[in-house]
Order: C-alpha cells, then structure tokens, then sequence
C-alpha cells in the first residue's frame, strides 16, 4: 500500500526562506514535510521460507522483538508475524510437533500496513484511522523502491505527531501570525532573558520601539491586504538591519520593537538606529506599487535608563512618542524628560475623547471672497478646541492625535453635523445662504458608509446640499483614485461640492485633475506667500490657474495676508480669496457680526 505524499497544509509565511533568521527558520521547517524515514527503525526481517521454530528461536534469543516483518527472495514485504501470535501457536499441545517444520510463510498474518520510505507523517496517521488503529499497535513496514528498509511503530507515529502539534501551538502562541517574528509574549520573555544576561555579562543592551508613520492612513487609503503585506516587508526590513542573536518582535498594529543585545558600547545602539531609519526610508514594492515610508524609533538602554522589563518598554516608547510629536521619521534616545512627556499625551488622548461630550470642540470661520464682485461668496468651517487648561487650540495640535487614536471619525462627523447646524441658524436669522467648506480627513473619506453618513446629517438638518463642499487633500485623492472617483460620484450625485485643499503640495502631476469630478482648486498658501516677490511661486500659480480653466474646475487662493499678494494673484486671474488679508477665521457670532458689517458697508 502506497500512499500520496501531499505535505501539511499549513500557511506559509511570505519572508525569505535564505534568510539566516531565526523567526524563519521556525516556520519554515514546519513546511517542510516530515515523512516515514524520520520514525523509521531497522529491524531484521525473516525470510518467508525460514522454518517456524527457528523464528521462534529469535523471539526467545530476542527478548525485546515484538514483531517482526517477513520479506520474500527479492527482499519485498510480504507480511508480519508477532511475538503474542507465535508463541500462543507454541504453547498449544502438540504444536510443537505439527508446526515446526512448517515454514514461517504458511502462519503469518497476511494484512500488514506497507508504505514507501517517502509518505509524508500526515498520510501515516490518515492510514492509521483508516485501518481502524489496529496498525498502531502492529506498526508498518517500510519500503523503498518496493524493497524492505525497516519498520514504523504506532508508538513513534503518535510521540512524532505529538511533538509536531506542540510547536505548532508553540509558534502559534509565540509568533506573530501575519510577520513571522516574535509576539509579545515571546518579545518579553527574551527581554527579560536579556536583562539577565546582561547582569552576568555586565555589557549593556538596547530596547529600540519603532512605529511606522502614518500606517493607519496607509491602511485605510490603499487598503488592508496592502497593508499586511506592508507590515511583512517591514518585518523582513528591520531583521535585516540587526544580528541574528537581536530579537525583532511585532507588539501589534504597526509598533514592532528590537532589542540589540551584547552591545560593547551603549553609542553603537545608536548606530544601529540611524541605519534602521535609513534602510526603512529605502523605496519598497508592494503589490505592484511603489511606497515610500518612514518611522519613529525610540531607544532605551540597559541599564543607563532603566534595569527592568517594564520600565525598558516605558522608557523606549516614551522617547518614540517625543519623536512623533516632533515630526516622525527619526530616533531619539531616551531622556529623563520625555516621562512626563508620555503621560501628558495619555492625558491628552483621554481629554480628547471627552471633549465632544464636554462641548469643548468649536467651528470657526473664514470668509471666503470674489474679488471681481467683491462678495463674500464662501466660508470655510475650522475646527478649534476649548481646552480645559490649555486653552484654545488649533487643529495642528490635535487632529494627528486623533487620526493616531482612532478619533477622528467622531470629531469628523461632529464637524459636519455642527456646520451644517449652523448654516440653518443663520438661515434662519435671515443672512443670505452661504457656500459652506468642511475639511474632510482621508480616515473619515475612506469609511464604507462616508457618503452615506454625509447624506444622512443634511438630510437631518434640511440644509441645501448645493451649498455644502467638501475639503480633500491632494495626496487623499491620489492614494486610491478609483475609490476617490466612486465616492465623490455619490456625493456629487446629491449636489454636494467638492475642492482640493492645500493643491500644490502633494508632488503629483497637475494632468490628473481630469479624472475627477471636481468643483474648486485651493492653492496652497504655500505659493501665495510673498508671490510678487518669486518666481517659482508665480510660475506654479499660473500654471494651476491655466489647468482650472481649461477644465472649467473653480479656483480660490487660500492664504492671502498682504494687498500686494491680493493684487499678484488676481492679476494671474484667480479672483475667489480667503486669507488673514480680510479676517483670520472667527468664532460663530463675531463671524456673523463681520458679515453685517461688510453687508453695511455695501
Ligand atoms: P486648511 O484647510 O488649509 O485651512 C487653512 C488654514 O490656514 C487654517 O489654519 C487657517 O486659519 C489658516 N489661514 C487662513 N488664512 C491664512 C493667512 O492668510 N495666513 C496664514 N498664515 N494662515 C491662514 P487652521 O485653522 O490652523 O487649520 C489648519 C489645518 O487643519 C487646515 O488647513 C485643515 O487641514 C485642518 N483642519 C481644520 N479644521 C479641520 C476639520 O474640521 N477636520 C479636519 N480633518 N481637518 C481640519
Ligand atoms: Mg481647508
Ligand atoms: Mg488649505
């Protein structure tokens, strides 16, 4: 009986197998299929005319035999005969007399499970069921070429099996899942095993947190396999920077740590963080797509900062969040400062939450004007937050922290709700309607239900939604232009505006603009700054100015603070304005009261 010799159906995980790390190796060989030559046993086989007292001779000279299989001239298999068979033939009255010269062929048992040397370890134990368990016991003979090799007992098969499922529970717990490095469990056993040796070998070692930047944006806009496959190259990324004895785990998410161990100088773990920066900010392919991403590395040493497991992870994580806070892609090395730093983020976070419920968040609002009728004809909403002790803060302060922690949807939606409130409080004081202009973050556009949650809040406060746009930025359209299309396609279908925000900054070609169902263009005030002055600010702005109108897309030139600048963009002809130069953005009432004003003054 031969069997098909199909290897175990398990995931493989997508590293490279020639790579000298650990984490690989250890799934890599639970591919490997593990066949009958692993639990194969050699045991002399008796030729099928060998008489029966001479086999029972080698049962009683052999005491430890407990079967043996019979083989033919050619030395095939043709059957087994086992101890408890033979000497109960033996013990019969007379046996001895009528058997003895019968050859071993004529009493074996004729039924033995026979398998080539190359079945796989799966298919012997599918068999083993199959057969009814009986072979467990008897064991199987083993083949090559036809030819007899030894035999597999039950008791091998089940110790083997046995050993295999416990590491795979063993990776299972273990191992992260998606990467193939260490998981938490795993990172911090070996983060105490480090602390130990370190205390033995008395030379210092580094924890180093790495988070990737802005991977929750990535993962929404370009997608979830696109970010699995993100988070294993990453993986692969990093081992590659460090020694094999040095541990990359994943805690989750996109925070992975390493630790550096045996460092002769604490000053090297430093080293080791500049080339990781380095390495991580090298293109990569994914899927066919070409991405550029950077992350925020934190170090701690042992035992400089901290001789303890739980304090190490603190330290590191806190010198990761500084890095982030200052504007990511970089390392720091953990400074007594940075402590105080982490917990008023967590405060922070905590405080945010509550600020909706709290009524702590506010619009504020900036005309927006057409300087060929000199009209206010727009007004966009901006976000602000009434801290409790900080005070009024601007969105640069919290609108990343948001994004980072998942808020962002809520605040998002309170946005909407409240601009639309409030352009029916003004309506309703009797000023004429206004073009109302949200931002929209790409977290909260790339939510399933984005356009119909969009739908339902004017539809709850009655407004029009022909005076309702929407603020994308450039890179937001660009990370996933058919979802971009398909999704203002419904929102337009509604009558909703849509603009870009901040154009000019996101590096893509202006010829693009074709392909969406665009309403207004928002240079960026980038290249209104002190425009009569330079050139190249002067250049991009006639070029954007010359794109809009030749596909009939609106245009408004955000940032004006000076008469000249006002007079040097308008010359380029673009004539809607929103800026400093007219009123920094206001709070509702005062808003309402400049609006009177202007409508006074004719
Ligand atoms: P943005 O949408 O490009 O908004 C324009 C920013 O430029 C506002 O900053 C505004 O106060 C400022 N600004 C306007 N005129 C001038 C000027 O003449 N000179 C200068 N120097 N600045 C001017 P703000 O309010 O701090 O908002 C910053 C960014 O925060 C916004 O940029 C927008 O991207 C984001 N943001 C604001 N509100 C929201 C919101 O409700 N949701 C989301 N997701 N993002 C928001
Ligand atoms: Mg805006
Ligand atoms: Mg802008």
């Amino acid at each position: 009986m031969k069997s098909s010799t199909h290897g175990a159906k398990k995931k493989i995980v997508l590293l490279d197998p020639a790579s000298s790390h650990k984490f690989v190796d250890v799934f890599y060989n639970q591919n490997q299929m593990v066949t009958v030559q692993k639990i194969l046993q050699y045991i002399e086989p008796i030729p099928i005319e060998l008489r029966c007292l001479d086999v029972l001779n080698i049962f009683i000279d052999n005491t430890s035999l407990l079967i043996a299989p019979i083989v033919d001239e050619q030395h095939k298999p043709v059957g087994l005969i086992d101890r408890g068979r033979l000497t109960e033939i033996f013990f019969k009255p007379y046996a001895r007399d009528l058997h003895h010269k019968k050859c071993i062929g004529e009493i074996m048992t004729t039924d033995p499970v026979i398998v080539d040397i190359n079945t796989s370890i799966d298919d012997l134990a599918n068999i083993t069921i199959n057969a009814g368990m009986r072979h467990m016991a008897h064991g199987f003979i083993v083949v090559e070429n036809t030819l007899y090799v030894g035999m597999a007992t039950g008791h091998r098969l089940l110790e083997e099996i046995t050993h295999r499922k416990q590491q795979e529970l063993y990776a299972l717990a273990h191992y992260d899942q998606l990467t193939g490095v260490p998981n938490r469990l795993l990172f911090k056993d070996r983060l105490m095993q480090a602390c130990q040796q370190a205390k033995r070998s008395k030379k210092p070692f580094a924890l180093v947190f790495v988070d990737l930047d802005r991977f929750k944006y990535i993962n929404d806009t370009l997608g979830h396999s696109f970010g699995d496959q993100l988070l294993i190259n990453f993986a692969h990324r990093l081992s590659a920077c460090v020694r094999e004895s040095d541990t990359v785990a994943r805690l989750g998410g996109d925070e992975f740590v390493v630790i550096l161990q045996n460092l002769s100088e604490a000053v090297h773990a430093e080293k080791v963080a500049a080339t990781m920066i380095d390495k991580i900010r090298q293109p990569m392919m994914i899927l066919g797509r070409e991405v550029n991403i950077t992350a925020s590395l934190g170090v701690a040493l042992y035992p400089d900062h901290d001789d303890t497991v739980d304090g190490l992870i603190r330290k590191a994580d806190a010198a990761m969040y500084v890095v982030k806070e200052k504007g990511r892609n970089g390392f720091l090395v953990f400074n007594e400062s940075f402590d105080q730093n982490l917990s008023e983020r967590n405060t922070f976070v905590t405080e945010l939450k509550k600020a909706i419920v709290r009524q702590e968040l506010a619009l504020f609002y900036q005309p927006q004007i057409d300087t060929t009728t000199n009209q206010v004809v727009g007004v966009e909403a901006l976000l602000r937050w009434y801290h409790p002790k900080q005070g009024l803060l601007l969105p640069g302060k919290f609108i990343s922290v948001a994004e980072d922690v998942g808020l962002i949807v809520t605040i998002g939606e309170w946005v909407i709700s409240e601009a639309c409130r409030q352009q029916v409080e003004w309506r309703d004081q009797g000023l004429p309607p206004l073009r109302i202009a949200i931002n929209v973050s790409a977290i909260q556009f790339r939510q399933q239900d984005f356009s119909w949650r969009v739908q339902q809040i004017i539809y709850e406060y009655g407004v029009d939604p022909n005076y309702i746009e929407l603020e994308l930025t450039e890179t937001m359209v660009m990370a996933n232009p058919l979802q971009t299309v398909s999704t203002m396609s419904e929102l337009k279908a509604i009558g909703i505006k849509i603009a870009i925000d901040d154009f000019g900054t996101g590096h893509s070609s202006l010829s693009y603009l074709s392909q969406f169902p665009l309403d207004r263009i928002k240079i960026d005030q980038s290249f209104v700054r002190n425009i009569q002055n330079v050139k190249a600010n002067n250049v991009i702005v006639k070029a954007i100015v010359a794109i809009g109108q030749s596909l009939g897309i609106g245009l408004i030139a955000e940032g004006v603070e000076t008469e000249a600048e006002l007079a040097c963009i308008k010359s380029h002809n673009c004539h809607e304005i929103q800026g400093f130069y007219f009123t920094k953005p206001l709070p509702a009432h005062k808003f309402k009261d400049w609006l009177l004003q202007v409508f006074k003054a004719g």
